[in-house]
């Protein structure tokens, strides 16, 4: 990949057993400064939906507690937004279908 190329990216808040707490997505050309700006506005998000009772202060699958996790950010295979639409609606189907059999 092309440390320049636009692809879609998520942050995520991980927790030491690297369980996605909470996620979000961003398109981006590989710059460090934007993966930082991204991880800090995710993390600046948390204190917020903890109040709003929108998220937990600890990990769903193992109990951590929020301030022990770590924001990692990454390129996605996805090029923009259509081919994440794309997929996500692919795997949708999937999912779908096997409930039914
Ligand atoms: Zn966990």
């Amino acid at each position: 990949m092309n440390q320049n190329e636009k692809r879609v990216y998520l942050v995520q808040c991980l927790c030491p057993a690297g369980h996605c707490i909470l996620a979000a997505a961003f398109v981006g050309d590989g710059a460090a400064e934007r993966q930082r700006i991204a991880a800090k506005t995710l993390q600046g998000r948390i204190p917020h939906l903890v109040a709003k009772r929108r998220l937990n202060p600890w990990c769903g699958i193992c109990h951590a507690a929020l301030d022990d996790c770590r924001f990692a950010v990454g390129p996605t295979i996805y090029r923009t937004w259509a081919d994440v639409h794309e997929a996500v609606m692919l795997l949708a189907h999937q999912i779908r279908k096997a409930a039914a059999n």
